[in-house]
């Protein structure tokens, strides 16, 4: 957006208001229409739509317009949260000739103007070989493939796919081990869907030098690299920025190609762009904990949802989602000061689209993702990066590292150890997640609280643990999971008594009952229980239970005050100790 054009919106308005000699009067079309100027591929062209009432918005949302951006008509305002009053918005729109006329038919007026990314790539994009020029494709791969040369012990370069046009869908994958399935997140920053928009191409090359140039001596950095498994999707979309195009090769806005969890609610790649079925492929191949992917076109950390049946309508994850999201606004300046409060919106506050990225890997597969405009310009000249680079190098830390707090575990077979294909739910979000089958961890990040946390396999028992979740390294709850088919035993009661032996000696009984899942009373189980004394000493003890599936403790003793007998653990061949069903593994008595 460019002022000059944004001037003449003013005063097109301010005469329409004269005109009208109402409070908000409609917007008279423009006497010179501007030229469309589309960019390769596609017939549709950048044009600017004023929405002058809360309607305006809808409209684009049920005539299914491609929406770029939207900001309040006054630029010296923030833009407006729901709630508060309604204020005149200006939306860049993508459109061709039968969508201008839709437009025009539901009253509203959408003006072509310059396509400024389109002539900003003819001057200085990729091929142009302009100092401030940006780098080929090729020249994005080979520098890509250096990095996974000269760092073969934590650095693989990948292709998930081919685009339209045959060119290659290459990610790197940097951690340690990389050939190796651990027990760690998985984290990832995408760029450059939208081919004329490939600021976030530059960060994540950068953040790829910055992570392998100092793993082993700088700390914070070797930790992420060691702690999690990170990919990078520099060039989501060749086709498109290889042409200076916001499309790929079929005119098709690849961040709209995805299943919404609205209007097209199957999560099937079939029928869908190759650059959106082999992203999809690898997510289903994939658990990926956390991510971002890049844009340009404007300054704020956008979060889901994107697409919503009915405004308002709040993710699961809302509140984290939101602190997270100031969590990386706070840490750039550019955003920070961007125009949104907080540098951050929800994606419906802002506009609605179908078919995102963000809103699909959430929705199917429990991604935290959001989407991140890094600059007004589309794009600026890559004489600049240095300045986004400097902008964004800590938010980008710092939200790598976010993958790595809130709670984690491993889904295991307690018989063999085997890791599971289970699933995971806290249930104060209800956001359930799979785990990596390959090794059976899970990474559900979470606020600073105690949660309730669901652990279940296909043909186990479900386990419910309470969590404790503080800043900082999430904390470490595994499922050891007990199978349906073997026989079970649980703790059914305790009971205590004393018995007075004469001057100040007593002789305190414990008696623990083992039942098996049937409920039925279970001989031949060996019991360890831990005697806690008034004194604060402590004693272990071992007992099997008898044909009653009694097992008794005791203590002979001169103390006198609070006695507790505690079962630590039962054993029996052919038999599985589930603490889940146990009605109390402790009981307490005051001799007096
Ligand atoms: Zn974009």
């Amino acid at each position: 957006m460019k002022r000059a054009s944004l001037v003449w919106l003013v005063l097109l308005l301010s005469i329409s208001l004269l005109g009208s000699g109402t409070a908000i009067g409609r917007a008279q079309p423009p006497d010179g229409q501007g030229t469309p100027e589309p960019f390769p591929f596609s017939d549709r062209y950048p044009a600017e739509v004023v929405l002058e009432v809360p309607g305006d918005t809808a409209t684009l949302v049920r005539l299914d317009i491609i929406v770029d951006q939207v900001r309040p008509l006054d630029e010296t305002h923030l833009f407006p949260r729901p709630g508060s009053r309604f204020e005149p918005l200006v939306a860049t729109v993508y459109i061709n000739s039968g969508e201008s006329q839709r437009l025009g038919q539901a009253g509203l007026v959408a003006r072509p103007i310059p396509n400024e990314s389109l002539r900003a790539l003819r001057q200085y994009g990729p091929g142009t070989d302009q100092p401030s020029g940006w780098p080929t494709f090729d020249q994005w791969v080979a520098r890509m493939q250096a990095i996974a040369t000269a760092h073969p012990t934590l650095v693989r370069m990948v292709s998930i796919g081919q685009s339209v046009q045959g060119r290659q869908l290459w990610a790197l994958k940097i951690t340690d081990n990389p050939d190796v399935e651990e027990d760690e997140p998985e984290f990832r920053y995408i760029s450059t869907m939208h081919g004329n928009e490939p600021v976030g191409a530059e960060l994540t090359l950068r953040l790829a030098d910055l992570l392998t140039d100092n793993y082993g001596t700088d700390p914070a950095l070797t930790a992420l690299v060691d702690g999690t498994e990170i990919w990078l999707w520099p060039i989501y979309n060749p086709d498109g920025y290889t042409a200076g195009s916001r499309w790929n090769a079929h005119g098709v806005d690849l961040n709209r190609d995805f299943p919404d969890r609205v209007t097209d609610p199957v999560d099937d790649p079939a029928g869908r762009e190759p650059e959106t079925q082999a992203f999809m492929n690898f997510e289903y191949a994939h658990s990926v904990t956390m991510g971002a992917n890049y844009h340009t076109g404007a300054l704020v950390v956008n979060y889901p949802w994107d697409s919503v049946p009915q405004p308002p309508d709040y993710a699961p994850d809302d509140a984290l989602y939101y602190l997270f999201s100031v969590g990386y606004a706070s840490r750039n300046p550019q955003i920070w000061n961007g125009g949104f409060p907080n540098g951050v919106s929800r994606g419906w506050e802002w506009y609605i689209i179908r078919g995102g990225l963000q809103d699909w890997a959430y929705y199917w597969h429990n991604e935290h993702h959001v989407t991140i405009e890094v600059s007004s310009q589309q794009p600026p000249p890559y004489s600049q990066m240095d300045t986004y680079w400097n902008n964004n190098r800590d938010a980008m830390l710092w939200w790598m590292g976010q993958a790595l707090t809130g709670v984690r575990g491993l889904v295991t077979d307690s018989a063999t150890g085997a890791p599971l294909d289970g699933t995971v739910d806290v249930l104060e979000v209800s956001k359930p997640l799979r785990t990596d089958p390959a090794v059976g961890d899970y990474h559900r990040m979470l606020l600073p609280g105690t949660y309730a946390v669901r652990c279940s396999a296909d043909g186990y028992l479900d386990q419910t643990w309470t969590v404790q979740v503080a800043d900082g390294p999430a904390t470490v709850r595994n499922c050891a999971m007990v199978s349906e088919s073997q026989p079970t035993m649980h703790v059914g009661g305790i009971k205590i008594r004393y018995q007075a032996k004469g001057a100040g000696k007593y002789v305190v009984s414990g008696s623990v009952r083992i039942f098996n899942e049937s409920h039925q009373l279970l001989p031949g189980a060996a019991v360890s229980a831990q005697w806690n004394l008034p004194d604060g000493s402590h004693q272990n003890q071992q007992a099997l239970t008898n044909a009653n599936g009694l097992a008794a403790f005791r203590v002979k003793t001169t103390q006198i005050g609070a006695f507790q007998v505690c079962v630590t653990d039962v054993t029996k061949s052919g038999y599985v100790y589930d603490p889940a069903q146990n009605h109390e593994t402790c009981h307490s008595l005051i001799v007096p």
